[in-house]
């Protein structure tokens, strides 16, 4: 047991956010946005990251404040000046209505997620899985997606909006594990959601159980995608279920498998708490790995500093920098988006300054249709300035780290807006494949939509 007294966990949403303590301090003009902004996008924190992670004395500009609470910004002006008067005229028909249109500009689904990455068993859908990468299979467990809080540059929003259309999700294992019986190019399965970690021990028990079977021994490494490490880290050390949580990673340890739990921390300060650097401790111990990842985001991290305490107090704590991303092209994508260059000149100082330990992380990455792209440099190359790219993953595997160029350009914010470099018609992917670029170690991929 950690050293803090347990507390109980409290959600608030849009609704009950009026009654938390903190409410009052929150001047009259956001707390209007935070009630328009989130008929669009999902709200939802917890007294935990009201008490310990906010510093009220800083807000509006508190990173985590901005991480939770929606801003006016977040939409874009006309929409939020729409929505604002039929919300203080009554109208909720046309309410209802102007909010389904609004969130499908917002590109919910991006990089082909429900078209391209949906695989099929015999013929059907197999529901809450995508397969998009040769090796890894995400697995969305129904009850896995919520989460202790959620965070406003979401790439998940849809999930947590109700609209029946925008989300997927899988009520048991049964599909899963049939499904990977049959691919045994399969190595890694991500549980991710939302944030798996919301659910009970025993609920998570039965989606992780079917993976220990000896047919699924290709199953190497199981990942967990959690949020809670950050904004419950209670859910490590204190929650009544949280010491029979760390028997269950002890048990899939135990079964041979390598468990990594994927930690989204967004900014260091949800890395201050003692019961968050417990939480750590406690799950390194059980023989699970915790590696870290993140968008890097305007309004909340787009300072190395920040970078260079997250990646060094997460080592010193026993876990893995693992990923910079850039923020998603979905969502509140414009409030939090940063030019490419200006992600790669934070990735890069704040990497210049930490020992090689913390050098174990890679960005800044974009997760976009043809696969991860990594931004690997800014150089001028027989008189062009160029974006250095590489795909870490790709859809289609022999392309994995071969190097390619784009046109230099200080304003794209994105990979659909770079061009080929050097004259180049097309990126190397967009090339007829040859059938070394889709197949791995000699082997083809059977995936739907390589
Ligand atoms: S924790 Fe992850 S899934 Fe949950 S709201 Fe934040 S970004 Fe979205």
């Amino acid at each position: 047991m950690g050293d803090s007294t347990p507390i109980k966990y409290k959600p608030y949403n849009r609704s009950s956010i009026k009654k938390a303590p903190q409410w009052e301090r929150i001047p009259h003009d956001l707390r209007e946005a935070v009630d328009v902004v989130s008929h669009v996008l999902p709200f939802r924190t917890n007294q935990y990251v009201l008490d310990e992670l906010i510093d009220w004395e800083r807000i509006p500009d508190d990173p985590i404040y901005r991480l939770n609470f929606p801003h006016q910004s977040m939409l874009d002006p006309d929409d939020f000046a729409t929505l604002r008067d039929l919300l203080r005229s009554g109208d909720k028909q046309q309410l209802a209505k102007q909010i389904h249109v609004v969130r499908s500009r917002m590109n919910p689904h991006p990089a082909g997620q429900l078209t391209h990455n949906v695989p099929e068993l015999d013929g059907e859908v197999v529901p809450g899985i995508q397969h998009k990468y040769a090796q890894t299979v995400l697995f969305f467990p129904s009850a896995g997606q919520t989460c202790h809080a959620y965070c406003t540059f979401c790439f998940r929003w849809p999930q947590f909006v109700g609209e029946e259309d925008l989300h997927f999700a899988a009520r048991d294992a049964a599909g899963l594990a049939a499904y990977l019986k049959r691919h045994p190019e399969v190595t890694d399965v991500l549980i991710t959601g939302g944030d798996p970690m919301i659910m009970r021990t025993a609920n998570l028990e039965r989606y992780l159980e079917p993976l220990l079977v000896p047919e699924l021994d290709h199953i190497q490494n199981i990942r967990i995608g959690t949020k809670a490490v950050g904004y419950w880290p209670q859910r490590f050390v204190s929650d009544v279920d949280a010491d029979d949580l760390l028997r269950l990673f002890e048990r899939v340890v135990g079964a041979g498998k390598h468990l990594a739990l994927m930690g989204h921390y967004n900014h260091p300060a949800e890395l201050r708490p003692a019961i968050a650097q417990d939480a750590l401790r406690r799950i390194t111990a059980t023989g699970a790995v915790v590696r870290m990842q993140s968008p890097v985001l305007r309004h909340i991290n787009d300072d190395p500093a920040a970078w260079h305490e997250l990646w060094t107090t997460g080592v010193k704590l026993g876990a893995i920098p693992y990923y910079m991303f850039v923020e998603r092209d979905t969502g509140a994508r414009s409030y939090f988006e940063l030019p490419l260059a200006e992600a790669y000149d934070i990735f890069r100082t704040a990497y210049a300054g930490v020992s090689g330990l913390s050098r174990t992380v890679r960005g800044p990455s974009m997760s976009a249709f043809p696969g991860k792209v990594l931004i690997d440099g800014t150089p001028t190359i027989r008189g062009e300035k160029v974006f250095a790219l590489q795909l870490l993953q790709a859809r289609r595997g022999g392309l994995v780290r071969q190097p390619f160029y784009a046109k230099f350009d200080p304003a794209a914010t994105w990979f659909d807006q770079l061009e080929p470099a050097f004259g180049e018609s097309k990126f190397l992917f967009e090339e007829e494949p040859s059938a070394a670029d889709s197949s791995v170690l000699g082997k083809p991929l059977d995936l739907v939509g390589a």
